[in-house]
């Protein structure tokens, strides 16, 4: 029988096998446990699953096999002791802090983060009393200066979005250790099989599992990983009275998708290499961000911190606003949408879309100008993909 621990496996046999027990029916592929609650032999085993006395299931708000399966998989995958999986990214990010700041907290976070977590920080936590500075991704000298005697945590995705800056894990996680403060990361760019931060220095590690581990756009969910203190008793206590919970039925999808992670994520990349070099040299293409290219600013910290490059990148053409939307409405195949991660390719317009709740000037500053498009690399066939936004390159 498969055990984990037995010897040393590799990251893309634990995708596949890591963190299963077979039933009584000896399937093969994994089964899926759609129950809220557990039954007992008898009123004194109850009172043991209740007490905790006794190990096993209560109730699926915050245990259940097949979330439990997802889970453990992804924790041997991320190198972590712990892992918490949750109804979404979003509740992924609220768990987090909820269960490890309190009011009086400064956090620390890289403004180039996913907007929605930006809201969060902004508005939420901060109704609570934890104050959030946002400082520049790669310019560490702004963390260093940010630091209060109140500081609890770092927070940052690496590559960012859809700028694709990267953040020195390394110097960060120096730095946050130096100042007594946890370093978490949002992993959902790389996942596992191109970065594994935990290994960097990192604390804490978050995904939205919606997006690469499940890779075919279908369900909503998310993790949060580190160690058995952090996230094993912190972050699944507030799980457990609060519900953020990962639904059975999700968790399923998250295991097969983590089943074919390591050859999705190696095509996202080969596919967006090629694409990022093709745009590069386009007429109509002044500039593309992707940390593939020698161009790119932390081309270098990329190599040395990823495995490769990723499956996202951004391109500012030659030309307006109403030239960019060309692009996307020239196209035949690519999806319109602002998700990512997906086996389909999306093609977004950022500063229309995902950053037009930004101020103008907070945009431009970011970087997300009105000509840059944002291309979620899919896994169509690559010529087929640079001629569908050939159609529109070619009006412009
Ligand atoms: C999508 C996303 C999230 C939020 O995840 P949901 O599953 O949509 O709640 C968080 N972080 C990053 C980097 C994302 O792209």
């Amino acid at each position: 029988m498969f055990n984990p621990f037995d010897e040393e496996y590799d990251i893309q046999t634990l995708a596949v096998r890591a963190g299963y027990e077979q039933t009584p029916e000896q399937e093969n592929s994994e089964a899926i446990f759609p129950t809220s609650s557990f039954r007992y032999k008898s009123a004194a085993q109850a009172a043991a699953r209740f007490s905790g006395e006794e190990a096993g299931n209560v109730y699926s708000r915050y245990t259940n096999p097949t979330v439990r399966t997802f889970e453990q998989r992804l924790a041997l995958m991320e190198g972590a002791e712990a892992c918490v999986g949750t109804a979404s990214g979003m509740a992924a990010i609220l768990s987090t802090f909820m269960a490890l700041c309190k009011a009086g907290d400064h956090v620390i976070s890289s403004q180039s983060i996913f907007g929605t977590t930006k809201m969060l920080f902004s508005k939420y936590l901060a109704k609570f009393g934890v104050e959030v500075t946002f400082v520049s991704q790669t310019d560490i000298t702004e963390w260093e200066a940010s630091i209060k005697e109140n500081t609890k945590a770092f927070f940052l995705e690496t590559p960012s979005n859809p700028m694709t800056e990267i953040a020195d894990l390394e110097k960060l996680s120096a730095l946050s250790k130096a100042n007594d403060c946890l370093l978490i990361v949002d992993n959902c760019f790389c996942t596992p099989i191109l970065q594994r931060p935990l290994q960097q220095g990192a604390d804490i590690v978050i995904h939205s599992a919606t997006k690469f581990l499940d890779g075919q756009g279908r369900a909503i969910g998310g993790a949060v990983l580190g160690n058995q203190q952090l996230v094993g008793e912190e972050v699944r206590g507030f799980m457990r009275t609060c519900g953020p919970s990962m639904s059975p039925f999700n968790a399923w999808i998250f295991i097969k998708g983590l089943e074919t992670l390591s050859v999705r994520m190696r095509a996202h990349c080969e596919n967006a290499q090629n694409l990022a070099e093709w745009l590069e040299a386009h007429p109509k293409v002044d500039v593309v961000f992707y940390p593939g290219l020698e161009s790119h600013p932390q081309y270098e910290l990329g190599k040395k911190q990823q495995s490769a490059a990723g499956g996202l990148l951004s391109f500012r053409i030659k030309g307006t606003k109403d030239d960019a939307w060309t692009v996307v409405d020239n196209t035949k195949m690519l999806s319109i949408t602002a998700n990512l991660g997906d086996t389909k390719t999306i093609i977004t317009h950022p500063a229309t879309t995902t950053h037009c709740r930004v101020a103008p000037e907070d945009r431009i500053k970011a970087g997300i100008t009105d000509n840059l498009l944002r291309i979620s690399v899919g896994l169509e066939s690559i010529d087929d993909i640079k001629r569908d936004l050939a159609r529109g390159l070619d009006k412009i």
